[in-house]
């Protein structure tokens, strides 16, 4: 049976991609067998009633599910901080690449509108990405407006299903022009092609980049730690992750307690002193998190 990827969903269609083929489809009993509606992203087994119609019989296992938007089996987030306008803000960045590492998500961190900036703020800005990539995470400097950067950014949008996130205003659907300015009339043709209209912002669709898929709404809207606790804050954190089994304690928080590895590893400065104060405050916030009903 041919298997897909839902790229769509819309009034009890699921549109399931399948190489260049985009077929509607039915979801003919799949949710009360499984228990689980379709969602944008799912890999499903399809039946296709002929080249434009078919059903879907079964969805794949989920690798992991986002709820605004609602999207499966995401590969990627790509975090998007300008550079200027608004400032670029560790605090803000590092509670993105918190609530994405607990997704499992790999994080590129795209820094935007570095055409804004002076040497001095440019040189800032490089030392703050060297920090990031030292953690291990992919940094790539854009500009959508002088085109730098752009192709940088685009092998790692190829071969996975990304989205976008970051605050409003960062610069993320210019980005998105830049990586192809064709995107608006591509989105129309696959409209066309599904007979319907333009396609609308109240449902998430993935869209192709090269031969990537990336989400047409940012994800990642609430920024509020609802589904993490205390004690998985700190494998969140790649560079703690990598010490904290040294610590003297099993199932040490890194606050108080004596031989701390991590806490070592920040005063000999192999971890960013900025990026541990983000942890206690992070903690703070989850401990003092209502509980939820
Ligand atoms: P979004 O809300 O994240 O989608 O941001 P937009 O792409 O709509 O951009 C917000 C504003 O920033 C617009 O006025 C853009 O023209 C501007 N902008 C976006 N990218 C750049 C850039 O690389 N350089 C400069 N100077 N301005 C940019
Ligand atoms: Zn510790």
């Amino acid at each position: 049976m041919p298997v897909g990827k839902i790229i769509k969903a819309l009034s009890g269609f699921y549109y399931v991609m399948d190489g260049d083929q985009v077929i509607q489809c039915r979801g003919r009993g799949v949710f009360r067998k499984q228990k689980v509606s379709p969602l944008v992203g799912d890999m499903v087994d399809f039946q296709a009633e002929n080249p434009t119609d078919g059903y879907i019989m079964e969805i794949k296992e989920r690798k992991n599910e986002l709820v605004r938007p609602p999207i499966a089996n995401v590969d990627q987030a790509i975090l998007v901080f300008s550079a200027v306008e608004p400032d670029f803000s560790t605090g803000l960045l590092d509670r993105f690449l918190v609530l994405v590492e607990s997704k499992e998500i790999a994080p590129v961190i795209c820094i935007s509108k570095v055409d804004l900036l002076d040497t001095s703020g440019l040189s800032r800005i490089e030392e703050y990405a060297e920090h990031y990539r030292k953690i291990g995470y992919e940094v790539v400097l854009t500009s959508s407006i002088e085109e730098t950067g752009i192709t940088d950014l685009m092998p790692f949008i190829s071969g996975k299903t990304s989205v976008f996130a970051g605050q409003s205003g960062v610069g993320k659907s210019s980005l998105l022009n830049a990586l192809d300015p064709e995107l608006n009339l591509k989105t129309s043709e696959i409209s066309s092609h599904l007979g319907r209209g333009k396609h609308t912002t109240r449902h998430v669709e993935l869209i192709s980049i090269g031969d990537g898929l990336i989400a047409d709404t940012p994800g990642f809207s609430s920024l509020e730690f609802t589904e993490l606790e205390a004690v998985e804050l700190s494998d969140c954190f790649p560079e703690m992750r990598e010490n904290s089994s040294e610590c003297k304690f099993r199932g040490c928080m890194h606050v108080k307690e004596p031989k701390c590895a991590v806490k070592e590893a920040v005063s000999s400065g192999a971890i960013e002193s900025y990026r541990y104060d983000h942890y206690l405050q992070f903690l703070e916030e989850i401990k003092d998190r209502k509980p939820r009903y």
